[in-house]
């Protein structure tokens, strides 16, 4: 019947954009409906590039997931038959005791994930690019790498295209609810359209009327990113070659994140804080401009860490981050809407996850049982109503 599917997906960044790809090969009908184009500069999944890393400083609970989006990330890239994967390596450095450092080893030994345990001169010989103060260590993650996102995201929604899903672009969804047996999405166009199951992917956008059972939880946040051109004569340090994916923990708890240019739309290296220079503000606020404050402060930060960058940002920008209270992820199954399921608030780290949650979404939403359990990423931990799935 016309409008009537088996799989509707809301929003169409990486979370919704794989959920999406995931359903189409497990259903006849799934529809996908973001409120912006195929591209655009809004939500958190914009740009070119993110980074994935397994020996993760935040925890072992990730691993399972970690492990799944890994070999679904390479899928991904053998159907496209386009290069999302950039293998650059991943370092991260920071104080012996520090969150990144300690966190970082101790995963990776639960984990068994390949890693060696430098000092600053070490890392020197290795990626000259860096300029480490003495009494830092360096973990050193050979398999951790950067990902093509923009190509990733554009490949998941056309091999959901592929395989018979229709997707509406430019379409905002205004309400979500239960009918009968199945459950009624209409949008501000005021067309309705029917499911037997409904994903929301909504990012910074999820705390809204749509969910309202998660209101208190999610709080949206600015935050900037910057770009750096190399001194001349220095490019080669810098290159994807020569230069890893990184994080930065100075000795005051400031985490510095970056990654060398792997596409030509975004020359220069990517450098951001992870848990600084953030601010609240809602998704729909389209401002862009970074404040001269945080362009001083991280210009200090990279000056002392990277000598051979130009001083001033060649370009800044704001993205978003959905943060939860203990900064992971908000991934179940609605209290108040049948068979409606949910994933956001990744926190500032959700891209490199994408695919496995999309699995995971798309299993559940279609009856099966998720190949990696999410439990510990329920709002059960906040005593929400919401259910893990
Ligand atoms: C600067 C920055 C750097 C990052 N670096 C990394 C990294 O290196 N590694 C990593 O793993 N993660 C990283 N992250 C985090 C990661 O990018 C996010 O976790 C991820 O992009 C979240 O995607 P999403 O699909 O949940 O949300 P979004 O990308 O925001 O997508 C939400 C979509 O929903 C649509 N939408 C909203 N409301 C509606 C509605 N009512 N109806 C229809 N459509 C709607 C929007 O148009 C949007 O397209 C970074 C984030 C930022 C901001």
């Amino acid at each position: 019947m016309k409008n009537t599917y088996d799989v509707i997906v809301i929003g169409l960044g990486i979370m919704g954009a794989a959920a999406l790809w995931r359903v189409a090969a497990k259903c006849d009908r799934a529809l996908g409906i973001d409120a912006s184009g195929p591209t655009h500069c809004y939500g958190s999944s914009q740009g070119s590039s993110r980074i994935f890393r397994r020996a993760y400083w935040e925890g072992n609970k990730y691993l399972p997931l970690l492990q799944h989006a890994d070999l679904l990330w390479q899928e991904l890239e053998h159907l496209l038959q386009k290069q999302i994967i950039f293998r650059t390596r991943g370092i991260f450095i920071g104080p012996q005791s520090s969150r990144v450092v300690a966190g970082s080893i101790e995963t990776a030994r639960q984990g068994r994930i390949e890693h060696e345990i430098w000092t600053p001169s070490e890392t020197k010989n290795v990626f000259p690019a860096f300029s480490i103060p003495e009494g830092m260590q360096t973990v050193h993650e050979p398999g951790a790498y950067a990902i093509s996102a923009q190509v990733a995201r554009l490949g998941m929604l056309d091999e959901a295209l592929r395989r018979g899903a229709t997707t509406e672009f430019g379409n905002t969804v205004v309400d979500i609810k239960n009918q009968g047996a199945e459950v009624l999405v209409t949008t501000r166009n005021s067309r309705s359209y029917r499911a037997r199951a409904v994903v929301v992917t909504t990012g910074p956008w999820i705390a809204s009327e749509l969910m309202p059972e998660l209101y208190g939880l999610l709080e949206p946040r600015r935050v900037p990113i910057y770009w750096f051109k190399p001194k001349i004569d220095s490019e080669k340090l810098f290159s994807r070659k020569r230069f890893p994916v990184f994080l930065y923990e100075c000795p005051n708890g400031s985490i510095l994140y970056g990654m060398p240019s792997i596409a030509s739309d975004e020359p220069g290296v990517k450098i951001g804080f992870h848990n600084r220079q953030q601010s609240f503000a809602r998704p729909d606020w389209k401002s862009f401009a970074v404040q001269d404050s945080s362009v001083k402060e991280i210009t200090e930060a990279v000056e002392a860490l990277f000598p051979k960058l130009e001083r001033s940002p060649i370009k800044e920008k704001n993205c978003f981050y959905t943060m939860s209270p203990d900064e992971s992820f908000l991934i179940g199954k609605s209290e108040a809407l049948k068979s409606t399921y949910f994933a956001s608030a990744c926190s500032g780290h959700g891209f490199k996850f994408a695919p496995a949650i999309g699995d995971a979404l798309a299993n559940v939403a279609v009856g099966q049982q998720p190949f990696v359990s999410l439990s510990s990423f329920s709002a059960h931990r906040f005593n929400s109503t919401s259910r893990v799935f």
